[in-house]
């Protein structure tokens, strides 16, 4: 096997979900290669999985130096302590520099028990990534202060480690690299004090998730009711995405937290995003600046989503709403 120069490496978690990478897997890879480039360091992915295939190949295409495998039955399920026990044997044995998580409810847990095992600090929720070429060392952004705020912060524990936010970076380009190692490790957790005996799925959130969509119609308080929702899910419908919503909407209880876009909900990268009756507050904003076209529609000319928007149309969503239905169905 062929050595790894991996001291001083960037290293991906590619969390998966019934064999399935999660897509924030790849928008990491394409972080950590763009990182790893500037300081000419390697690019390696961690897989702790029962199937681990599909997850190899998504290193491969998103272009990794090398893949640490560490697969048994006992990680056909996440669970904290194997996940975390599993990881910190790799991070002892091999010595990465930097690591990225997504910041999903499973990345979460696993990259703040890591920390702790490592003793070392960990910025949580980033959404922009810079590196100093020179020393390595990471500025992690994030926002801070109710959104107000970025704050850029630099640890000074090794390793450097932080989870940055499913939506935030850009899905990259694949950048196949065939040449890459697939590293077998052999590891078994001496505790699993937690058992999944059963995954129940959330009824009310089936369809397109939000952030596999490459449409988002989006909704805040000017849709004034949830009934109002439906001409949202016709115009998702026709254009082959998925609702969203502002805080507002769940804070009312038009629609569940899991339709939140922003801060303290999801951060999505759609190709187009199409907020109706939303007025753009940073915390809303913070969720959805990523996307491709955004397309807002507001009766108010000066509301700030007016100020990220691609397209603005001025106007009441009770009419241009329907009027797109009308044409989208005509088509
Ligand atoms: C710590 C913190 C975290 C937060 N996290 C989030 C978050 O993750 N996501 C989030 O969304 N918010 C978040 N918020 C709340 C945020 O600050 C705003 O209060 C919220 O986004 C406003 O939602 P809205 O735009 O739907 O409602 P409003 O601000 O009330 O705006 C409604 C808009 O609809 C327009 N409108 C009304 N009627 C019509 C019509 N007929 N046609 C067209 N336009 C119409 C109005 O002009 C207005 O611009 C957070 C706040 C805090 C303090």
């Amino acid at each position: 096997m062929q050595e790894t120069n991996d001291h001083r490496d960037i290293w991906v978690f590619l969390e998966q979900f019934d064999g399935q990478p999660k897509q924030v897997g790849c928008e990491l890879l394409g972080q950590a290669r763009r990182l790893a480039d500037q300081i000419g360091q390697q690019v390696g992915a961690v897989i702790i999985s029962n199937e681990p295939q599909d997850a190899i190949d998504m290193a491969r295409t998103y272009g990794a130096d090398y893949a640490y495998v560490i697969e048994g039955a006992e990680y056909a399920q996440f669970t904290t302590d194997a996940f975390s026990e599993a990881f910190e044997h790799l991070c002892q044995e091999h010595k990465p520099e930097i690591i990225l998580v997504g910041a999903t409810a499973n990345g979460r847990e696993l990259a703040s028990h890591l920390a702790v095992a490592l003793e070392a600090g960990l910025t949580a929720d980033c959404t922009s990534l810079t590196i100093d070429p020179e020393t390595a060392t990471m500025a992690w952004e994030r926002p801070a202060f109710g959104g107000n705020l970025y704050a850029r912060i630099c640890a000074n524990t090794h390793p450097q480690m932080g989870t940055v936010r499913p939506g935030a970076m850009p899905v990259p380009d694949p950048h196949p690299n065939e040449n890459m190692q697939v590293i077998h490790e052999k590891f078994h957790p001496s505790r699993m004090r937690v058992k999944v005996k059963e995954f129940i799925e959330d009824l009310k959130d089936q369809g397109v998730s939000l952030q596999d969509a490459e449409v988002i119609v989006s909704g805040g308080r000017g849709m004034k009711g949830p009934e109002n929702f439906k001409m949202l899910e016709k115009l998702a419908e026709l254009l082959g995405g998925a609702v969203g919503c502002s805080r507002s909407v769940v804070e009312e209880g038009w629609l569940p937290a899991s339709k939140q876009v922003g801060q303290t909900g999801s951060s999505v990268s759609p190709r187009i995003y199409i907020a109706c009756g939303i007025s753009g507050a940073v915390q809303h904003v913070a969720g959805m600046d990523h996307s491709d076209a955004i397309v807002a529609i507001n009766q108010d000319p000066h509301a700030p989503i007016f100020d990220v928007a691609d397209y603005c149309i001025v106007g009441d969503v009770f009419q241009v709403v329907p009027a797109l239905i009308e044409e989208l169905s005509a088509q």
